[in-house]
């Protein structure tokens, strides 16, 4: 069994307005994550190949270029670092995104900018569940898998998931 994986440091905000806590369990702790916050986050991608030779060797002796993740990296850049991750179905989504104000037009655009609308609540399974197919969809022509995907909210907090194998 082959694996490599690579892993990528980016900050982001969210708010998971669905949060509920079962005192019991959580104690006086409120509801933290249904305010606007933000994560050191961090991603960490697990490959593996879809084939190897009948001796277990690797065609072309690796998984697949470490460099061939440079396209998330640059993903990751784009859409998402210094981004509010936000759900479309979030009840404040309208209020929050259309925030005009005419006599600030360049301010508004940043703004608007500040915005990655996704259509979940952004907690970091569903964040870590979103990755594993963007990626595994991305990978498959490479003949590479994903193995697994972990969404660190925190150095301590992490989700992990590791979907079901790639049947192509
Ligand atoms: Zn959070």
């Amino acid at each position: 069994m082959w694996e490599i994986d690579k892993a990528f440091d980016f900050c982001y905000g969210h708010r998971v307005w669905s949060q509920e806590l079962d005192d019991e369990y959580a104690g006086e702790m409120k509801c933290q994550c249904r305010r606007l916050h933000g994560h050191q986050g961090k991603v960490k991608v697990h490959l593996a190949p879809m084939y190897v030779h009948d001796d277990g060797l690797l065609p072309g002796g690796m998984v697949t270029d470490f460099n061939h993740l440079n396209w998330l990296k640059k993903f990751i850049d784009d859409n998402i670092d210094h981004k509010f991750i936000i759900d479309r179905n979030d009840p404040l989504f309208t209020k929050m995104v259309n925030l005009y104000d005419e006599e600030n037009e360049d301010a508004w655009i940043e703004y608007q900018e500040s915005f990655y609308v996704v259509d979940f609540v952004p907690t970091s399974e569903n964040l870590a569940y979103w990755m594993y197919h963007l990626i595994q969809e991305k990978m498959a022509p490479l003949k590479v898998r994903v193995v697994k995907i972990e969404w660190f909210e925190t150095p301590k907090s992490r989700s992990v998931y590791a979907g079901i194998p790639y049947s192509g």
